[in-house]
């Protein structure tokens, strides 16, 4: 439908004769996914909703010639009185800050002139030619910023490491394995500003020491896939990847390599052994991959959102980042608002925001009038959070001590007529199938639990079942090998926690 309304739009700004004077430009994701089509008219910043390839001639028409809002299709929110046109009027927006997502709805991503028209390669061009490796790390290091894939391991710490391993060969890797069900952060950033993570990962390669460096996408992604590809060749072609970048003695390619859609691959050391070719399994850490990674050299992983997030800390300084989010997490965090709320889409939200903001004004509250039951967090390893804890502040520790975590972004509201132990059940079978079946306590353990799920949801758990569940998911936790399996009961145990009632009445109400 959104090509169809370019073409038709194309094609009446033709016939009245502003083919040259309008441009239309297909943009990445604006977010607001409820109320797609959009389209934003610049540079008055009129924002049209839920716009129809039959609406272009009524837009042409009225606004561009006419000069008059076309007042059916603006923004309109029951609950409050004056209507509303512009962005940054919509609560959908009003909270958020888009850091990562700063580009995203606003440029033509597959132009690097317009990439570079808001600044685009200007950190790059600062870190190769005012500052020293050392400055890069220490400037990142102060910023705070953490990973966003989901271990929120500090990454100028993470880059200081591969710096520090001295080695005449060394990578750097996005990882663009984003496999959470219903999460599409890292695909919408790589989608509207594709730029923002080359510039990036040249800065960190700079920083590190390397001069390779691969993005790792699945290759579900072709949009995202195209558009690096064009964001690749046209960065080669402006000098900014390639040999001599920037015109100074620091060489850097990328080159990209596809994931066959395993939701291991997303751990480190498994992007590692794929990319090597070999089976997509972790590793025991240590040795980390800053010290031995690809083809056991020093490697750097980075996710998509964090490297998207190191330009404009360059260009801005740590002190600006530091005033965004909280004392240990700081900055924004994109997250993928879905299931039962009315306003479905990708926000950027500051760290320390209140997981009720995000769902009541963000996300418009619940649909259809519904009452809020829990939102999960993390992804499928993630927590069930209950009402009373709503007013948890969203960073990487507060989530992690109610039993969920941040995870990649992954956020997915359920309402009264969900049922939390069917839920958990979901998640577990999505577990087991993704172990990659190398240690027994996830292979082995994970299918019993989802085992004694599926008992429990027939009717025939006993009360052993509930302690079996609490007993095996936390022996899980403490004796998988990575990441996956060390998180993979976080539904069973935080519904066990929070929603106990709903197992209990599977298992005595035998149903
Ligand atoms: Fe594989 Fe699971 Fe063990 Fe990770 S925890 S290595 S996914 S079996």
């Amino acid at each position: 439908e959104s090509n169809d309304l370019i073409e038709q739009l194309k094609h009446e700004l033709k016939s009245r004769g502003y083919e040259e004077e309008i441009q239309v430009v297909k943009t990445g994701c604006f977010g607001f996914c409820e109320k797609g089509p959009i389209i934003k008219i610049l540079p008055e910043d009129v924002f049209y909703i839920e716009v129809k390839p039959s609406d272009a001639k009524e837009i042409v028409e009225e606004h561009i010639v006419k000069g008059r809002r076309v007042e059916r299709l603006l923004y309109e929110e029951p609950n409050i009185q004056k209507r509303l046109e512009e962005q940054h009027d919509i609560p959908f927006y009003k909270k958020q800050i888009r850091i990562a997502l700063r580009n995203c709805g606003l440029i033509n991503p597959e132009d690097i002139r317009e990439y570079i028209a808001v600044d685009g390669y200007l950190a790059l061009g600062k870190a190769l030619t005012e500052m020293k490796q050392e400055e890069v790390i220490k400037l990142v290091k102060d910023s705070g910023l953490r990973g966003r894939g989901g271990g929120g391991f500090s990454t100028g710490y993470k880059w200081e490491l591969t710096y520090n391993n001295k080695n005449d060969l060394k990578f750097i890797i996005c990882n663009a394995d984003e496999g959470d069900p219903g999460a599409f952060m890292d695909r919408s950033i790589l989608e509207g500003d594709p730029h923002s993570v080359l510039e990036a990962m040249a800065i960190g390669a700079y920083a590190i020491g390397a001069e390779k460096g691969y993005v790792y996408i699945r290759a579900e992604y072709p949009l995202a896939i195209h558009r690096l590809k064009i964001a690749i060749e046209q960065a080669r072609k402006y000098g900014f990847l390639g040999e001599g970048v920037f015109g100074t003695k620091f060489n850097f390619d990328i080159e990209l390599k596809y994931g066959a859609g395993a939701f291991v691959c997303g751990e480190e050391t498994a992007l590692l052994n794929s990319i090597e070719g070999g089976r997509g399994e972790p590793n025991a850490k240590p040795p980390f991959p800053a010290e031995s990674g690809l083809w056991n050299r020093p490697t750097c992983v980075n996710n998509v959102e964090t490297f998207a997030n190191v330009p404009p800390i360059l260009l801005n300084g740590p002190e600006w980042f530091n005033k965004i989010g909280t004392e240990k997490s700081r900055g924004t965090k994109v997250f993928a608002l879905a299931g039962k709320v009315n306003n479905v889409g990708l926000i950027e939200v500051p760290m320390g925001i209140k997981m009720r903001e995000v769902i009541f004004d963000i996300g418009g509250g619940i649909r259809d009038g519904k009452k809020f039951k829990a939102v999960q967090t993390g992804g499928p390893s993630g927590g069930c959070i209950p009402e009373e804890l709503l007013d948890t502040a969203i960073d990487f520790e507060s989530l992690k001590e109610i039993g969920s975590m941040m995870g990649s972004g992954g956020m997915i509201v359920m309402d009264e007529d969900d049922c939390m132990v069917n839920i958990a059940k979901f998640y577990l079978e999505f577990t087991e199938e993704e172990s990659c079946g190398k240690c027994t306590p996830c292979r082995i353990g994970n299918r019993r639990l989802h085992e004694i799920l599926i008992k429990i949801t027939e009717g025939k758990g006993t009360k052993e079942d509930l302690e079996d569940l609490k007993r095996l998911g936390e022996m899980i936790k403490i004796s998988s090998l990575c990441g996956l399996g060390q998180s993979s009961p976080n539904p069973v145990l935080s519904t066990l926690k929070y929603f106990y009632n709903e197992y209990e009445q599977h298992v005595f109400n035998k149903h």
